[in-house]
């Protein structure tokens, strides 16, 4: 029996929220079928695999698929940020990601990820492409 408690698991996230701190963005990639997702998973979302998943770096071109405005931010920690863009974006390796956006942004438009710290975390912000 493993009675060392002072090592805390590494979280799921953690190569996503590390490459935040550090300016990448990165995806999911099934060693399995191919497929791509954002966000954290245990399995691949495409074929069900376990354990077959890779961390991958994105070059951070996307296409706007959707936009939102926020007025009413959902937390006292995006109280500040109100109003806001929100935006759902494909990136050019495949998967889709929901970010902030700067405002004007409009669907089908071509974007670049950039980040800002707000509150002690790092957050991904979309700007049109140069
Ligand atoms: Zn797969």
């Amino acid at each position: 029996m493993n009675t060392n408690t002072s090592a805390a698991p590494r979280p799921l996230a953690a190569p996503f929220t590390d490459g935040l701190r550090n300016g990448v963005l990165r995806y999911q990639r099934c060693t399995a079928c191919g497929g791509t997702q954002t966000l954290a998973r245990y399995a691949c979302q495409h074929c069900g695999e376990r354990w077959a998943l890779d961390w991958r770096d994105a070059a951070g071109a996307a296409t706007v698929c959707a936009v939102t405005e926020v007025a009413r931010a959902p937390s006292d920690e995006f109280r500040a940020l109100a109003p806001y863009t929100l935006a759902l974006v494909q990136l050019d390796e495949g998967p889709r990601l929901m970010a902030h956006a700067t405002a004007g942004v409009h669907i089908g438009d071509r974007v670049h990820a950039g980040f800002f710290d707000h509150q002690g975390r790092t957050l991904v912000r979309f700007a049109p492409a140069p």
